[in-house]
């Protein structure tokens, strides 16, 4: 019997060109295959089937690519792409002269929608060099969603009938997704619905059988519309049932009550040497009253970059280190059933710990360096554990009791153990099971997007207390995508920079003024500075042929920069297919000032900072999504030197256009970042694919009312059932949503 969970093959049989394009496209199971949602509508009606094509007259067609050859034509010797195609009536062959990139993006089984006029070619009918529809998917994936308005999600005719059209992939056409989407929905007598009747109810959403037979074959585009709304919600609802589940799950275990009353943290914050922003104050208010209660704390704290995040990770950290371990009653008097933390025993040795977890080694020890300047005056010990070694603050030889040393990871290990050491920065390594923490109170997280359950256990081991988390992020994403994938974290925004900061000076770049600009840079470079240039790509590809010739690459561009450009420095490289070893070298090399241009892909994002970095070069500029770009030009405001970033982009549409003046007039990232979400589908590159949520997901977080309902709804139904006891489909549905990644 055919279920959701047979795989494909049992339902229909695969050849291998189909077999392998459904592999890349993640689909196995039945439900994948219904899963996989048309991106719009076609009208029929608007196409000539091939049977029908007369000689002389002009028509469009739709069809799957059956051959495709680049050719050179027999005479001139000219360059030219060849390929049959086929619909539901016959075959035709169609002609590209001087196109032979063609060959290259479009591919066999995929779509195909040309308009031309129909020629006699070796006495057959033919086209000879007709235009490509917009709405030819043999160039890879379906089009991205449009914005708000359901407009373009179909033909325009009122009267058009509806035929589904499918993100594509070499082997697999949207005419072998239409047939085999509409045996699946005939084979399978049941779906059964994972959303609560009740709820689909309240907001009049259709059932899971008939949306899934809405969206693949609407009658209407009310069907059509309905069944999507029905799976914006469904999916919003899921991932925030999984991660309210996990916030009651974290909310059920103790913590280490934190008296920062009884603390001099107010001294501590006062010896930083600058007024704290409002929103510093405001962040470090509402983590001081989490960490006072005994329920671990689950705080995101989101801000730019230079918002001043590590201030308000240290007064978190120097208030939980001041305050001795105790346990608490709760543990103590299990048998008696006096759940109070009243009467609590404090230890006299030693202090609660705090770890720090960077995700990089560059990272890591930038955090320990700036903790040592912080905290050098309490006299208290700080470690760093990373892949290639460790390190202790203060050394114990006199003569160099103002610095750290390095120290084996046996030694710290024991140290760590046996609560002498407070404070302990690192990489992963810090959850490596090696490594146990006496009196483990407060994790940070910096640039972890995600950190879950598992390993804030991992984190606290046989300790019976459960660290309090602090996350923190200098991606700043739209208010709806953070409520439904931090809905387990309690959200903390530092929107303000610290005041007297420098603004980046930032300018669109035409590309007459190239040399001008590179002129600028090497009087930068002169005076002892660095710059960043970065690239959409890493190396050329003949994948997507006609658009790498423009597109700046990693590989070459630096080749081309020390042969033409800069000879006279050093041009060093960084991108994400390098090692990790690799990279953290290349992102060394920079920070020593080894290298004094670093060309690299977006990688170079994630929080390293290199003060005397002043200026960014950003290629491709319209390549991509704006928060992105914000992040990349956060990259050169830390230093006390003016900072300049040059944006080349192909700005020849009024889209790109408004989008580079929005980059240029935006406050802060978080309008960049809503701006990004608004402006999704423009076929833009967004940046916002790597939060793991579907193109409906996405278009559902544009609507702030749904995704509010969406969350209202799991909220008050975890309450009533934490483990979803009364509802084994949304448990078992909503299972990978617990795993998710979103790193
Ligand atoms: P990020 O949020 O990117 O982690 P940092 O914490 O590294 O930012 O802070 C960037 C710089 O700003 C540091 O040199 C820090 O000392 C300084 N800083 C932080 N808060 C303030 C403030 N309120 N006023 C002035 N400078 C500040
Ligand atoms: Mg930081």
């Amino acid at each position: 019997m055919i279920t959701l969970q047979s795989p494909v093959d049992q339902l229909i049989r695969l050849k291998d060109d189909v077999r392998s394009g459904l592999t890349k496209l993640g689909i196995k199971t039945v439900q994948d295959l219904l899963y996989h949602f048309p991106t719009r509508y076609a009208d029929e009606s608007q196409y000539v089937s091939i049977q029908g094509l007369t000689e002389g007259t002009t028509a469009t067609v739709r069809g799957t690519i059956k051959k495709l050859a680049a050719k050179k034509s027999w005479k001139s010797r000219m360059p030219l792409t060849e390929g049959v195609i086929e619909d539901v009536g016959g075959t035709m062959t169609v002609i590209w002269f001087n196109q032979p990139y063609l060959s290259k993006m479009l591919h066999i089984g995929g779509t195909i929608e040309i308009t031309g006029k129909v020629s006699l070619y070796k006495d057959q009918l033919a086209m000879v060099n007709p235009v490509l529809g917009t709405h030819s998917t043999g160039s890879g994936q379906g089009k991205p969603l449009p914005i708000d308005s359901h407009d373009s999600l179909f033909a325009s005719d009122e009267h058009a009938t509806l035929t589904p059209v499918y993100p594509e992939t070499r082997g697999v056409s949207s005419l072998w997704f239409h047939h085999s989407i509409t045996r699946a929905l005939a084979t399978l007598e049941t779906i059964p619905d994972h959303i609560p009747p009740e709820l689909l109810d309240q907001y009049s959403l259709p059932a899971l059988k008939t949306a899934l037979i809405w969206i693949h074959g609407p009658k209407t585009k009310d069907n059509a519309i309905v069944a999507r709304k029905r799976f914006a919600f469904d999916e919003i609802f899921s991932i925030n049932v999984a991660r309210q589940k996990e916030r009651a799950l974290v909310k059920k275990q103790m913590a280490y009550a934190i008296d920062v009353a009884s603390t001099d943290t107010e001294d501590f914050i006062r010896r930083f040497g600058f007024p704290l922003t409002g929103a510093q104050e405001n962040a470090i208010k509402h983590i001081f009253s989490d960490l006072e209660r005994d329920v671990p704390m689950s705080r995101l704290l989101e801000g730019d970059v230079g918002s001043g995040k590590t201030a308000v990770a240290a007064a978190a950290a120097y208030a939980t280190i001041m305050n001795r371990p105790y346990k608490n009653s709760k543990t103590l008097d299990s048998i008696s059933n006096t759940l109070t933390t009243s009467t609590r025993v404090k230890q006299t040795f030693g202090s609660l710990q705090v770890a720090y977890m960077a995700p990089t080694e560059i990272l890591a020890t930038q955090h320990f360096e700036s903790f040592i300047e912080l905290f050098r005056h309490t006299g208290i010990s700080i470690a760093l554990i990373t892949g290639s070694g460790c390190r202790k603050f203060p050394s114990k030889v006199a003569s160099n009791k103002d610095n750290w040393t390095t120290i084996s990871r046996t030694q710290l290990s024991k140290w760590i153990a046996n609560g002498e050491i407070p404070i302990v920065i690192g990489t992963h390594a810090l959850i490596q099971k090696s490594l146990t923490f006496k009196h483990l109170a407060l994790a940070i997280i910096d640039e972890q997007h995600r950190f879950g359950l598992n390993q804030r256990k991992g984190l606290a081991k046989k300790d019976t207390h459960f660290p309090h988390l602090l996350s923190m992020t200098a991606t700043p994403i739209p208010r709806t995508l953070a409520l439904t994938i931090y809905g387990d974290l309690d959200l903390s925004l530092l929107d303000q920079l610290p005041a007297g900061r420098k603004q980046v000076t930032t300018v669109m770049v035409t590309p007459d003024k190239r040399e001008e600009v590179y002129e600028k840079i090497r009087a930068v470079l002169k005076e002892g500075r660095q710059a960043y240039i970065i690239c959409p790509r890493i190396a050329s590809s003949d994948k997507d042929a006609e658009k790498t010739i423009q597109m700046k690459n990693v590989l070459t561009e630096a080749k081309r920069l020390q042969e033409k450009v800069f000879p006279e420095y050093r041009i060093g490289i960084l991108h994400s297919k390098m090692t990790k070893e690799k990279k953290e070298e290349s992102m060394q090399d920079f920070v020593n000032h080894d290298v004094d241009i670093l060309v690299a892909t977006s990688v170079v994002e994630v929080g390293v900072n290199v003060p005397n970095a002043t200026v960014i070069i950003i290629e491709g500029a319209e390549r991509f999504g704006l928060s992105q770009l914000h992040q990349l030009r956060g990259r050169v405001q830390r230093s006390s030197h003016q900072p300049y970033c040059y944006l080349f982009a192909d700005a020849k549409s009024d889209r790109t256009q408004e989008r580079m003046k929005l980059f240029l007039t935006a406050k802060n990232g978080f309008e960049l970042a809503e701006y990004d979400l608004q402006l999704r589908g423009s076929g833009e590159l967004t940046g916002m694919q790597q939060w793991g949520i579907s193109d409906i997901g996405m278009e559902a977080l544009r609507n702030l009312k749904l995704v509010e309902a969406a969350r209202q709804a799991a909220i008050t139904l975890v309450a009533q059932d934490p483990t979803l006891a009364k509802y084994p489909l949304l448990e078992a549905h909503t299972k990978p949503f617990e795993t998710l990644h979103f790193e």
